[in-house]
């Protein structure tokens, strides 16, 4: 195996405390999280007090000050594990960065040391009925009356929905204007006017609360703004490298754990006085699947390794993406075929990590919008009148 180049003997034991915090306090509790629809707030605190939340965030506002490759070892080590229930990243990788990169100073004390902690649980609502890729198009509204702003609308599909306390909410805020009417608005979810919805049944990440959302004339004021008022899908374009590469960290950890739980229930299982192992079939599908994860590993530490500093251009972010979660459905796929009706059952990490993988090519922008995206820097087309 290419030896992985970006840890260091610190990141390393950071990654035996997230293995033990998993193996005690997650895996043995997973299953019964997805019967409940979500995982309870202790499970929060419990990572909060071991640092494990917000590792980025700088140490004034609570967090650690850790760079990119901390957060990068939690998110890996839980998709090894098959722990889609908490999404401890989408709080501390996805919507803390937007606070600390546009956050008031207010805003700063008053949210990100409960984040750290796991007291505060954040949600981050784009998508709505009528649209999750065309975020331009958001119908949501967030219309200034005085000194606070009254919001009507719906959002749906949002993770950490029934357990946000707060939201990071994409709203209209010119109704007339397609991008630079979003603005980004702190939504506390204790406020009149919040309802949340249905938490939707989902045919994988069944451990997540995705909830929808709805406000009625609901009133904040206006420092709960996020950056400038129309500003919001300009902010949104700043994380989405560091988003996209989540998804693929995920992917190929996770495609690496299937291989090995493959693996070696290809060595073990018996057939016709030989093992699953013994089938050609198996050993060149495994190769090749092999292959390819080993391949895109690399491409993966690369893009990290250019994260951390600073320099993971948007567009290879969404390759990134694009390849890992393709072939991460394609060995979930291919490897629980080697299972046979095992493989079909729910209680095999197997079936569960086909589910989920499946929601990979879809949240966090889908593949079709990360081809576009890679083609419209391919091929530029001139801007419409
Ligand atoms: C489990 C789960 C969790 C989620 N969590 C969140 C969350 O926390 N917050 C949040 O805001 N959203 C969340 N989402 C929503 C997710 O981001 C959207 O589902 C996604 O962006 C797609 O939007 P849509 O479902 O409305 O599909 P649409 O945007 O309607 O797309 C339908 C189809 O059209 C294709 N398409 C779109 N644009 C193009 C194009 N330019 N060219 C060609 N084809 C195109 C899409 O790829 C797709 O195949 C979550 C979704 C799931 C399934």
């Amino acid at each position: 195996m290419i030896p992985r180049q970006i840890f260091t003997s610190e990141h390393e034991s950071f990654r035996d405390t997230v293995r033990r915090f998993i193996e005690e306090q997650v895996t043995p509790f997973h299953a019964e999280w997805e019967t409940a629809g979500q995982v309870p707030r202790s499970l929060w605190k419990k990572a909060g007090e071991l640092g494990l939340l917000c590792v980025n965030v700088p140490e004034e506002y609570g967090g650690l000050g850790a760079n990119f490759l901390y957060s990068a070892i939690l998110i890996e080590e839980m998709a090894r594990a098959g722990a889609t229930g908490p999404t401890f990243y989408l709080h501390s990788d996805i919507v803390a960065p937007y606070l600390v990169e546009f956050g008031t100073e207010e805003q700063k004390r008053k949210w990100l040391p409960k984040m750290a902690t796991g007291e505060v649980v954040v949600a981050l609502g784009m998508s709505e009925p009528s649209g999750g890729s065309d975020v331009q198009s958001i119908r949501t509204q967030a219309i200034r009356d005085g000194d606070e702003y009254v919001i009507n609308g719906q959002k749906v599909f949002i993770t950490n929905g029934h357990s946000a306390d707060l939201l990071l909410l994409a709203c209209k805020t010119d109704p007339r204007q397609k991008a630079k009417g979003v603005s980004l608005i702190l939504v506390e979810t204790d406020r009149p006017g919040f309802t949340r919805g249905r938490k939707l049944e989902k045919i994988g990440c069944k451990a997540q609360d995705t909830s929808e959302l709805f406000f009625s004339d609901l009133r904040v004021p206006v420092s709960n703004l996020l950056g400038t008022e129309g500003g919001g899908f300009g902010i949104l374009m700043t994380q989405l490298a560091q988003e996209r590469l989540i998804q693929a960290i995920r992917a190929v950890s996770a495609a690496e754990a299937a291989l090995e739980w493959t693996r070696a229930y290809a060595a073990d299982r018996k057939m016709f006085g030989q093992t699953l192992a013994d089938f050609q079939n198996t050993r060149f599908t495994l190769a090749n699947l092999h292959a390819q994860v080993l391949a895109q590993r690399v491409f993966v530490d690369r893009c990290m390794d250019l994260h951390a500093a600073g320099k993971l251009d948007p567009v290879d972010a969404a390759s990134c993406k694009l390849v890992t979660t393709d072939l991460q459905f394609k060995v979930m796929d291919e490897c629980l075929q080697f299972f046979g009706g095992w493989g079909y059952m729910w209680e095999y990490p197997i079936a569960r990590a086909f589910a989920d993988a499946r929601m990979c090519r879809i949240g966090g922008g889908t593949a079709e919008v990360m081809k576009q995206i890679i083609a419209n820097s391919l091929l530029p087309r001139p801007p419409k009148n």
